[in-house]
């Protein structure tokens, strides 16, 4: 007989977890399919491998600045399998926990790629399941734009589980992921380029956030390359050559694409049983993230909305809360996100561009200064904090850093942001002595525009 489940999830990555989990916790029968392991993208190839070689890249510098601090140590070298190895026993550690905590629920796991035959049918490994509801977490797989020699480069994917250390790689792409991984490479010690074909990589992201990190990265001996489009790529014997629009040359031992993602309907039978797609080839949802066929429900990555983990845990929750007859909406108002580069990047809410745009008249508060600790170590890294208030009602509407912990600060002031804090009960708030953070809670004076980038 078919196994028949109240609900099953194809893709076992944090959004698809999620949502078994909790389904299963409320009482429906749930069944989950996963082809790869366990955690999708972010435990696999994504967040916490990048996190943990994040760590590894900012090490260097800790070491380096040691001597101001009073610390003197042997020149240290660092060991690409060694961390490896150690970031592999991690994730599979990880990837028991999640088998743990699914089984535990009582979700049933089967182990195979999922595919819609029917509106209630799912095939997997031969084996036919049957559900009331579907939910579609497949996830994204990275994008590599159809250039000559593209199959000589490799993707996110193919990063996490290089057995090497190049010596040079040339990341092509400005967001997340190029900078990110080119500042990992970057710290590890490896030459490292960063091609970006618009203007000022991290589209989207405040404009002054955005150059400031460009010098820091400058500083620290990055070489980033803008309006540069790659062209070819072709093998010599001493690498592969890098040919870049403008017919420049570069030799390098890895290409690195981060030229995007795209959500992951491959084989699925979407099309097969109706379901329809977006403009984008997204998955099409409600604000229930329904589909066009109500019972099937798509979240996370394929959808294509904010592609973050916390997202798709909360587009998770909210499907478990519409089939147990609750609100399945999700509040995505003033997503906090962070940028593992070096500097980090933390921010929420609005750019001072959007906010201009939508709003008109707004205060921004603004204030570069020197980390306390390289008073002493002496590195000439700057951070910059950012401030976007509006005149009318004071309220904060977006909180910006480049910094050490950006992330971990402007966590916390997201949720002042939710909460609609005004820039009085930020002024009202006692600092925290010595931090950086104290900072964004004793900015006192607007800065005339425009911002020093635009002069
Ligand atoms: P992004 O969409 O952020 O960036 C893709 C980059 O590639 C852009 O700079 C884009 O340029 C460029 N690009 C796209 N197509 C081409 C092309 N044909 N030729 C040359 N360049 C091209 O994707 P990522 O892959 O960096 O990240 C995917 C998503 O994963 C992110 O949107 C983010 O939501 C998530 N993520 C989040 C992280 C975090 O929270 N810290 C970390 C990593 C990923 P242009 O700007 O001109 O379009």
């Amino acid at each position: 007989m078919n196994k028949r489940f109240d609900l099953f999830v194809i893709g076992a990555g944090s959004g698809g977890v999620r949502a078994a989990r909790m389904a299963a916790k409320a009482g429906l029968s749930v069944g989950v399919c996963e082809d790869k392991k366990l955690g999708g993208t972010c435990v696999n190839v994504g967040c916490v491998p990048k996190k943990l070689f994040s760590y590894a890249a900012h090490y260097r510098e800790e070491v380096e600045d040691g001597p101001g601090l009073g610390w003197t140590s042997s020149s240290p070298s660092f060991s690409w399998p060694t961390f490896m190895a150690q970031k592999n026993k991690e994730i599979e550690r990880l990837n028991r926990v999640y088998d743990r905590i699914l089984r535990e629920s009582g979700v049933d796991i089967i182990h195979g790629r999922g595919k819609l035959t029917g509106p209630h049918t799912v095939e997997v490994a031969g084996e036919t399941i049957e559900a009331d509801h579907i939910l579609i977490a497949t996830g994204g797989r990275p994008f590599v734009p159809q250039i000559p020699g593209r199959t000589l480069g490799i993707t996110s994917d193919g990063f996490f589980h290089l057995s090497e250390q190049p010596r040079r790689a040339a990341v092509i792409g400005g967001g997340y992921i190029g900078v990110e991984l080119a500042s990992i490479f970057h710290g590890l010690g490896t030459e490292t380029q960063l091609h970006y074909r618009g203007p000022m990589f991290l589209r989207g992201f405040d404009n002054d956030v955005r150059h400031f990190l460009a010098d820091e990265m400058r500083k620290k001996g990055m070489s980033l390359h803008f309006e540069c489009d790659v062209h070819s790529l072709e093998k010599t014997d001493t690498g592969i050559r890098m040919v870049l629009d403008d017919g420049d040359e570069v030799e390098t031992d890895i290409v690195l694409f981060a030229t995007g993602r795209r959500p992951n309907i491959e084989g699925l039978g979407l099309s097969h049983i109706g379901i329809e797609l977006t403009d984008r080839g997204s998955v099409a949802v409600d604000d229930t993230y329904r589909t066009n066929l109500p019972h099937i429900f798509a979240i996370g990555d394929v959808i294509d909305h904010l592609n973050l983990t916390p997202v798709a845990l909360a587009q998770g929750m909210a499907v478990v809360r519409s089939l147990t007859g609750g609100d399945g909406t999700c509040d995505l108002d003033n997503v906090p996100t962070a940028v593992f580069s070096n500097p980090h990047i933390g921010t929420v809410g609005l750019t001072e561009e959007q906010a201009r745009a939508q709003v008109g008249d707004i205060d921004v508060y603004r204030s570069t200064f020197t980390p306390m600790r390289h008073t002493l170590s002496g590195r000439p890294e700057k951070t910059l904090m950012k401030l976007i208030v509006d005149q009318a009602s004071d309220r904060v509407l977006g909180v910006h850093v480049v910094g050490p912990e950006a992330g971990e600060i402007v966590q916390g002031f997201a949720v002042a942001l939710k909460a609609g804090a005004t820039k009085a009960v930020f002024d009202t708030t006692i600092g925290i002595h010595p931090t950086a953070a104290e900072e964004l809670v004793t900015m006192r004076d607007p800065v005339p525009p425009p911002s020093p980038y635009e002069q």
